[in-house]
């Protein structure tokens, strides 16, 4: 592989100076799960550079029937309930079985703040040394759905590249649940116990849309607490429209320092794929979740469209001072604008 170092940590290494890579190259490189160029081919779907995108929609083409052979699982929490402990334990478990495991992370905060919330590079130290482990930091730059449109693309080019078992982080803070949830088929939310709010309506919309909750830190002198919380959030669940059609969404208990409750709580994402590519819920959802996706894209596309066009500059602080002074219905203001176009 001219031009990149060789990687066996899963963390992609820079090297002094590249040489560009064709289309091919880069085709080939993914499909033959060669790290560094995995790693440039990301970072070119992640690119904002209209060249760049032009290239990572090619590439995207090409790759695209290599994809969707993996198990996508997100998993979500506040921050400190300990998802990137949990994901390194779990996935130095999946690696040890076999499998090829990607971690992505959508990170909002990382492109309004320019800080992360997710820590990157510096956590999962040992999963980065597992050669079947590919860790890739939350990307940076653009709105949440841009954000999100570039996970979806660097999750695919994961498939191509053979890894088997999609890990998607996100921050339990808002909308980016949405976002991950749209690109996964099972979705995982962490919790902790006694944190006073497990019944509060601000989480009932994330509960809705997990297919397993898990009450961490179930260790030492918190398993009893922890087992309570999740008695009490199984209490819940059964008056909850489960967020998967056929598939009832439990509440367990587990912990980082007892690898089997991360045994067991893998067994539930394996009976879950097994149980929805049995009924043809994951290929439905996957279908919903694609045309979903462009729709989007649709939409943001539009958006953009409309306010760099040079006639609704124009047209639009007119009717923003009519509609703002009460002189003209908003709905009336929209329509005028239009007509003008
Ligand atoms: P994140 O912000 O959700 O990714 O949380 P971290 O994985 O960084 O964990 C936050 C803190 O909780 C760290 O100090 C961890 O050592 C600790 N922690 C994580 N998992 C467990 C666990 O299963 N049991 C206990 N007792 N502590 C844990």
């Amino acid at each position: 592989m001219a031009g990149v170092l060789p990687n066996s940590a899963g963390v992609e290494h820079k090297p002094a100076k590249r040489r560009k890579l064709t289309l091919d190259d880069y085709e080939q490189g993914v499909l033959a799960a060669d790290m560094g160029i995995l790693s440039r081919a990301i970072t070119l779907v992640e690119s904002n550079h209209p060249a760049h995108e032009a290239l990572a929609q090619q590439l995207l083409t090409r790759i695209l029937p290599q994809t969707g052979n993996s198990i996508r699982v997100g998993i979500t929490g506040v921050p400190g309930v300990g998802k990137s402990t949990l994901i390194e334990s779990l996935g130095c478990q999946l690696c040890e079985l076999g499998h090829r495991v990607a971690i992505l992370a959508v990170d909002p905060s990382s492109s309004v703040t320019g800080g992360s919330i997710l820590g990157d590079k510096t956590r999962m130290q040992n999963l980065a040394h597992q050669p079947n482990a590919y860790i890739r930091p939350s990307p940076s730059g653009g709105s949440l759905g841009g954000v999100g449109r570039k996970s979806r693309e660097t999750m695919l080019l994961c498939e191509a590249a053979g890894y088997d078992v999609i890990l998607v982080e996100t921050v339990g803070v808002g909308q980016n649940e949405i976002t991950v949830r749209s690109m996964v088929d099972f979705f995982l939310l962490v919790m902790l116990a006694g944190a006073g709010d497990e019944l509060q309506g601000m989480k009932k919309g994330v509960i809705e849309i997990a297919d397993l909750l898990a009450v961490n830190k179930a260790d030492g002198d918190n398993v009893n607490h922890a087992k309570l919380a999740s008695t009490e959030y199984n209490r819940v669940l059964q008056f909850l429209q489960p967020a998967t059609p056929g598939w009832k969404t439990r509440c367990t208990t587990c912990s980082a320092l007892a690898p089997a409750t991360l045994a067991a709580l893998w067994e539930v994402v394996e009976t879950f794929i097994a149980a929805t590519r049995e009924s043809g819920a994951m290929a439905a959802r996957r279908k919903h979740q694609s045309i979903e996706w462009m729709h989007a894209m649709i939409e943001e596309e539009l958006r953009h469209r409309f306010f760099r066009n040079p006639r609704v500059k124009q047209l639009l602080p007119q009717f923003e001072q009519q509609v703002a002074n009460q002189t003209l219905p908003a709905a009336t203001a929209v329509r005028r604008i239009m007509e003008g176009l």
